[in-house]
């Protein structure tokens, strides 16, 4: 078989291209040299390094998808799912900053911005903007479209009421896709999508969530009081927000795939380093055949989730349809992610329980992936309305 005709052949899924892989291993290497020190800290600070946050944008991953001429990266939805992957190797937190930053806001910022908002706001998010996605309320999770925020015309602006709930980035984003409804009578179709800078007037940013896992990450409530949009920063039609939202949630979970796959792959590489280190019984206990068996089969788990986040990804880019596979991407991912991380705990004993060692926060960190961007239940909806009708 000549090198010109494997060009030719159906790669592997894990077959990474050329520029996928130094791509992917930049960001490992960056993960491993500048986050990993820090992780610690972050976690229990629950804050986010103000100087890492300028060395993601140095790095280049904080505008994958943005093309070179608003100053991107100009790579694919795939690399995005690289970057969380290998971030969330070390650390989930940065991890989903860099997801709703790249899967969710630059995402529905490419498709449905005109050509105003993308050389605006395109060219801020390249270059040291953070973006935020503000869809949740207190009333309404699962059932997004029930959605109280209002909005409504006056003097060629737009007048925003209502609050947001748990908003991932709400302490670090200076730009923020708040869904509010302007034609409640109309329901669903009143949603609209608006680009809501920091600094507009009756926007605030409130509480922020104390939690159990990504800890780092921000989870912010957002007021909104008679907050003044201007007009042209509506995203989409006004009443498509809808779509907006369902067709970048319908991505942006593939993300979150990723997160959980990093950071099983973490707690895996944890849990054989460790395993092969800490003896008992007068051995390693990684030559316990029990143990040699936990591990192989959290690999095996691990490898199917990770196929399926990159085959959903790959059907992404390809441009044919991804919907069951993302959603199942998602839920699988997710749980293997609980079971791995689990069982890293358990294999460094009382050591995993407490910490001095990393794999009880990767035990944490998981659980939110069975949460956001639709929980498992809503996942199971959206693969059996697809497969049975
Ligand atoms: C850390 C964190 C970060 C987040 N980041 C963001 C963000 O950046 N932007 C944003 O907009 N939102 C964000 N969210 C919100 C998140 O998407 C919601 O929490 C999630 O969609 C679930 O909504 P809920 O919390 O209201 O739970 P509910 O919808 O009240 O669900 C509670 C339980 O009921 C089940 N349930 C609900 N409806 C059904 C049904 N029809 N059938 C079967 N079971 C059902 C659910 O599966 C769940 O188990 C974040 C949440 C967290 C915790």
């Amino acid at each position: 078989m000549t090198t010109q005709n494997f060009e030719l052949m159906p790669h592997a899924l894990t077959t990474l291209a050329e520029d996928e892989r130094l791509f992917r291993d930049s960001v490992y290497q960056f993960a491993d040299r500048e986050i990993r020190p820090l992780v610690r800290e972050m976690d229990e600070q629950a804050k986010i390094s103000k100087t890492l946050l300028h060395k993601l944008f140095d790095l280049g991953v904080m505008g994958i998808e943005i093309p070179e001429s608003y100053g991107g990266s100009g790579a694919r939805f795939f690399h995005a799912v690289l970057a969380v992957e290998a971030l969330s190797r070390v650390d989930p937190s940065i991890g989903v900053l860099v997801d709703v930053q790249n899967t969710l806001v630059i995402n529905a910022l490419m498709r449905w911005g005109t050509d105003d908002i993308k050389r605006h706001y395109l060219t801020k998010c390249a270059s040291g903007t953070i973006g935020a996605y503000a869809l949740s309320e207190a009333g309404s999770g699962s059932d997004a479209f029930a959605l109280a925020t209002r909005a409504a015309e006056d003097a060629g602006e737009w007048i925003l009421n209502g609050r947001k709930l748990w908003i991932t980035n709400g302490n670090e984003a200076d730009l923020f896709i708040v869904f509010a409804n302007v034609k409640p009578d109309a329901g669903y179709r009143g949603i609209t999508a608006f680009l809501v800078e920091r600094g507009f007037a009756g926007f605030t940013v409130g509480k922020k969530e104390d939690k159990l896992g990504i800890r780092a990450s921000s989870t912010c409530e957002l007021l909104l009081e008679d907050c003044r949009v201007p007009r042209a920063n509506v995203l989409g039609e006004a009443g498509k927000g809808y779509k907006v939202a369902i067709e970048t949630l319908n991505e942006g979970r593939i993300g979150i795939g990723a997160q959980m796959i990093g950071l099983a792959q973490g707690a895996l590489d944890h849990a054989i380093k460790y395993t092969k280190e800490r003896q008992q019984f007068g051995k390693a206990i990684a030559d316990f055949q029990a143990v040699q068996h936990q591990i192989a089969r959290a690999a095996t788990e691990l490898e199917a989730a990770r196929l399926m986040v990159y085959n959903a990804a790959r059907l992404r880019d390809a441009g044919q349809p991804f919907l069951t596979e993302a959603a199942m991407c998602k839920i699988f991912s997710s749980e293997v992610a609980e079971r791995v991380t689990s069982l890293a705990v358990n294999l460094y004993g009382g050591y995993g329980f407490v910490k001095d060692y990393p794999v009880e926060k990767l035990y944490r960190d998981a659980k939110i992936g069975q949460i956001y961007e639709g929980t498992s239940n809503l996942q199971l909806q959206t693969i059996a309305k697809q497969i049975i009708g």
